[in-house]
């Protein structure tokens, strides 16, 4: 046989007698073995050799002279070493076979019968080699098996329809059961509440209990307290394939889910503050808008070098077709240079952060290039990013209070003059009449004449103020216009006679009655059909008339009289104004009387309007709406 396919073996021969070893020996070698060996016959030699170096067999004698076969199977037991041993004997009983084998011999052969030995040492090598892996597995089950215990992680084994088998620590720690309470039962024991019991349920009812499953599950404890876990389950199988057990592996990831939902809680937090700042800002943006967009003054904001950026609807409505160039160089729709002089000043006082804002007044030519009186507020605007300024500017209309200062000083001035003229009149009667008594009648008359002047004067003043204050109150009843009117022809007629005018009416029959102030609206009458007599030369013709009109009724008073100039009728209804032609034929008027029709007819809802020309006449029309 060749040499280096034969099995090396280190056999420790317990023999005295060294034929019989060689005769061993040859056997094995015959039979395959390369055997490496060492003779011992005493038991000191024997545990010399066993603690020098590895063995895979002992072949042992059972009769030594001093020592036995069985002496030295009880030293190779007590060394603890797992090595095969053989008793080879001259002749033995089956009752010392039997204690042999009892005493761990791991098989026994003859002398006579040797060519047994390697069947022998080759079953017994066998058996060795397995009983090295058994051992080798049991270890590696019991490392398994701590660590198993002492995992971290919470483990459970089933069967393969989920009968539990085992828990270790952490999960009998965590959960709070005892073994008892599970161990032998079913997954389910554990509760609905437990996301694991239910997991097994279901797959039990799909039919998937033996399928890997990963997942999140949400536990109970035994005290019904919950925790998160992470699960892996694993199916383990047999040798022949066979699901032998469901492994369940768990980590606890309550404190993970905590923070997941506390993140998550943080997130929609912050997610609703952003939405309600957002929504916020979007109301006070929108609310602005609405400001700017519905505010009588016109808004320009202007950046931090001067350049108009936005304008308000006012603003493009106060300059109309000007709006461009008002925009691109505001100043020039400023006419007056002291007026344009002082408005830069106040800006860039404003915009080099010297003021915290300027006001000044200003006229400025809007559309169709009518000039606008506006009060021109400014303020800066500073951002947080950029700290140069730039500009809010509002202009306010304000021609209209402009023209109330002016109409006030002019009607201080009429009314001064006014007044002041039948006073020098006065006087100068009463100058007269100390000098020239004889001729009292006519200064009496004069008198009499400018004290009822004044009078005039002084009632229309008191009557226009009542209207102005707004404390006169119309007393509406429902009237008959042409009675009205009748009975007003019928007390100036003897004046009319008196200057041989021509007074007619013609009254529309079967006008509806109107809601009016029949004391109020004779005044009306009254100053129209005063004013025709007296800007009619005698002779001349008058006609007052009432007609249905559309909505309501109408009053015409038209004369054949001296007639109002186109220029001055836009006027005609100011306080105090009085044509210089109506000045010179008559001193009596105030110059209030058409005042006071327009305020009582508007005061009716009604309106008023005038036609006329020049030396041929005048038609005052009032119109009033029925209901
Ligand atoms: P007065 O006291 O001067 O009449 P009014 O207010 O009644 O004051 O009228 C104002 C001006 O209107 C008059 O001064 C006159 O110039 C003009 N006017 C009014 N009515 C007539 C008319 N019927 N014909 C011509 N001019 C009139």
């Amino acid at each position: 046989m060749d040499v280096s396919s034969r099995i090396s073996l280190a056999v420790l021969l317990v023999e005295d007698n060294d034929d019989d070893a060689q005769l061993v020996l040859r056997i094995l070698r015959k039979a395959g073995y390369a055997p490496l060996h060492q003779r011992v016959e005493t038991a000191d030699s024997l545990l010399t050799a066993l603690s020098e170096r590895h063995w895979d067999i002992v072949i042992s004698d059972f009769n030594l002279p001093g020592f036995s076969g069985l002496q030295a199977l009880d030293l190779v037991r007590r060394s603890g070493i797992d090595l095969p041993f053989i008793l080879v004997s001259g002749a033995i009983g089956e009752e010392t076979a039997v204690q042999a084998m009892k005493a761990g011999a791991h098989d026994y052969v003859m002398k006579d019968n040797l060519t047994r030995l390697p069947m022998a040492v080759q079953r017994e090598l066998r058996e060795a080699e397995e009983r090295r892996a058994r051992h080798e597995a049991e270890e590696e089950i019991i490392k398994l098996s701590r660590a198993l215990m002492q995992s971290a992680s919470l483990v459970m084994i089933t069967d393969p329809i989920g009968t539990i088998e085992y828990l270790n620590d952490a999960f009998l720690r965590v959960t709070g059961y005892h073994p008892d309470d599970l161990l032998g039962q079913d997954v389910v024991v554990l509760g609905a509440q437990d996301g694991l019991a239910r997991h097994f349920a279901a797959a039990r009812s799909n039919g998937t209990l033996e399928a890997e499953w990963r997942g999140e599950l949400l536990n109970a404890r035994k005290n019904g307290a919950p925790y998160w876990v992470s699960v892996t389950l694993s199916v383990v199988r047999g040798a022949d394939g066979a699901v032998s057990n469901l492994l369940i592996v768990m980590e606890d990831i309550s404190i993970r889910k905590q923070l997941e939902t506390e993140l998550q809680q943080y997130t929609h937090r912050l997610e609703m503050m952003v939405e309600e700042r957002t929504a916020q800002l979007r109301g006070a943006k929108d609310q602005i808008e609405i400001i700017l967009n519905n505010s009588s003054d016109a808004i320009a904001m202007a950046g931090s070098g001067g350049d108009i950026v936005r304008i308000n609807p006012a603003f493009r409505r106060m300059f109309g077709s000007r709006v461009e160039q008002a925009i691109e160089h505001l100043l020039t729709v400023i006419e007056e240079p002291r007026q344009v002089e002082r408005v830069a000043q106040a800006i860039v006082s404003v915009m080099m952060e010297e003021n915290d804002q300027a006001r000044v007044e200003a006229s400025i030519t809007g559309s169709d290039g009518v000039a606008i009186d506006v009060d021109a507020a400014m303020a800066p605007v500073r951002h947080e990013t950029d700290d140069r300024a730039g500009l809010v500017l509002s202009l306010r209309d304000i021609t209209y209070l402009k023209d109330i200062d002016r109409f006030k000083s002019r009607f201080v001035a009429h009314a001064a003059h006014d007044l002041g003229n039948p006073i020098t009149t006065l006087k100068m009667r009463l100058y007269l009449l100390e000098r020239m008594p004889e001729r009292l009648k006519e200064h009496l008359s004069v008198l009499t004449r400018e004290v009822e002047r004044l009078e005039t004067l002084v009632t229309e003043l008191r009557t226009l103020s009542e209207l102005d204050r707004g404390v006169v109150t119309l007393r509406r009843t429902s009237t008959d216009l042409n009675m009205l009117v009748y009975s007003v022809l019928e007390a100036h007629q003897p004046l009319a006679a008196d200057r041989e005018q021509n007074l007619q009416f013609s009254l529309a029959p079967r006008l509806p009655d109107i809601k009016l102030d029949p004391r109020k609206f004779e005044r009306v009458i009254v100053n129209l059909l005063s004013n025709a007599l007296r800007y009619t030369p005698n002779g001349g013709d008058i006609h007052l008339s009432t007609l249905a009109a559309e909505g309501g009724v109408s009053l015409l008073v038209r004369d054949s009289g001296i007639g109002i100039d186109q220029e001055e009728l836009p006027f005609i209804f100011e306080r105090f104004y009085r044509s210089d032609r109506a000045r010179q034929i008559d001193s009596g008027g105030t110059g209030l009387g058409l005042a006071i029709v327009r305020e009582v007819v508007e005061a009716h809802g009604g309106r008023i309007t005038v036609d006329s020309a020049i030396n041929q006449g005048t038609t005052f029309t009032v119109w009033l709406p029925v209901g």
